[in-house]
């Protein structure tokens, strides 16, 4: 289905074109090239980390990233509830057990508070939590430092799911380098893309070596196939990189451009009641990769559903924010620690068209149909 306004489209207006036809002029389209290794680079220098490997999707860089963490059959990993299910699956590939915890109010993120009463039961139940799966939801950081007091009080090691938070900042530092692992993805309609790709950065050497290893099939550097340990095809192609590394070179002007658009949603709803954002902490810089609003269902009389189908009639897109992890069906028999706060904004939640080409007449044009139906159901 196409949309007159969607969600989140990416615009290619760099040197997409160029080096994809060099990609392809070289003859180099699997996973080694040049374009993978300035990718890499160029990612490293970004978020200032000693090194990052391209991987073919965020949730395969996840998988790779809790191999690396040594999580296995039996063990229990903390996950925030309020994500995408991408987040956790991997948990379940390698045979371990998820624990969601529920949002704090502020950033949406895992509650430091809730996080610490789940460690602590855990352990009381006779096993330690073996990683932390933060996220960063729709790009907003998470309260990293209150996070990783916890975290560090038990020893605990933290994965950071940066997918959605490509060029956030906290405390002026990239999101994703806070923890022992982080994680990116570069899917379609993230704020920079490769077409699929993701990637994962670390400043532990071994780490990031073991990650490039394990990503192209556990081969040794020897003139034939030999192989001790299992690997996996995961690495970003050379034909992605080249898409890749034209996108990033644009990110940091992709973020200021949807943080406009945050901004002058902000604005244009400052005179309407009954709808909240997703605020940053004083430390935070998100990319505001989607808007997000909060509908008061007592003050504007609408349930979120109700302005989805009106702006899709005028075919703007909008999407429900993630269904939290412990309300999947998939996921019922999983412990889980905290409230309603995830399900609450889950309930009343939309996210917005939030692509950077947005106009800004667009943008009036969405505020207004959402104005006119909350005054229709104040009269
Ligand atoms: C998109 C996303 C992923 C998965 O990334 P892919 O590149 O689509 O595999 C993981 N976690 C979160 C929070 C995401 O939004």
């Amino acid at each position: 289905m196409s949309y007159r306004i969607p969600l989140s489209f990416p615009v290619f207006e760099g040197n997409e074109k160029t080096y994809t036809e060099k990609a392809i002029a070289s003859g180099n389209l699997a996973t080694y090239g040049a374009f993978i290794n300035k990718f890499e680079h160029k990612l490293s220098k970004k978020t200032k980390t000693h090194q990052a490997v391209a991987i073919n999707s965020g949730t395969s860089a996840l998988h790779l990233a809790m191999i690396l963490l040594g999580i296995g059959p039996g063990d229990e990993v903390i996950c925030q509830s309020f994500t995408f299910c991408a987040s956790a699956n991997p948990i379940v590939y390698l045979g371990a057990k998820p624990i969601f915890v529920d949002s704090e109010t502020d950033t949406w993120n895992i509650s430091p508070e809730i996080l610490e009463d789940a460690i602590l039961s855990r352990i009381a139940a006779g096993k330690k939590p073996k990683a932390i799966v933060l996220v960063h939801l729709f790009g907003m950081p998470a309260k990293i430092n209150e996070i990783l007091n916890v975290a560090n009080k038990y020893h605990i090691p933290i994965l950071e799911d940066a997918a959605e938070a490509v060029g956030s900042q906290y405390q002026g530092n990239a999101c994703g380098t806070f923890g022992t692992i982080g994680i990116y993805s570069f899917n379609g309609n993230k704020i920079i893309t490769s077409g699929g790709g993701g990637a994962i950065v670390s400043n532990n050497t071994k780490i990031i070596q073991k990650a490039a290893h394990l990503s192209t099939q556990a081969r040794e550097d020897l003139p034939y196939y030999q192989h001790l340990e299992i690997g996996f095809n995961y690495k970003m192609n050379n034909l992605a990189a080249a898409i890749g590394l034209a996108q990033l070179e644009q990110l940091d002007d992709l973020v200021s451009k949807r943080r406009k658009i945050n901004n002058i949603y902000r604005e244009l709803f400052s005179k309407v009641p009954g709808i909240s954002f997703q605020d940053e902490d004083k430390l935070s810089r998100s990319n505001y990769w989607l808007t997000t609003i909060i509908i008061d269902e007592e003050t504007t009389g609408l349930k979120n559903d109700r302005i989805r189908l009106l702006l899709l009639e005028k075919g703007i897109e909008t999407r429900f924010l993630w269904k939290p992890l412990h309300l999947q069906p998939i996921f019922k028999d999983v412990p889980f620690y905290g409230g309603d706060f995830a399900q609450n904004m889950f309930e009343t939640g939309l996210c917005l068209p939030s692509s950077s080409n947005l106009t800004f007449d667009q943008q009036e044009e969405i505020v207004e149909l959402i104005e006119r139906e909350i005054s229709k159901t104040y009269r």
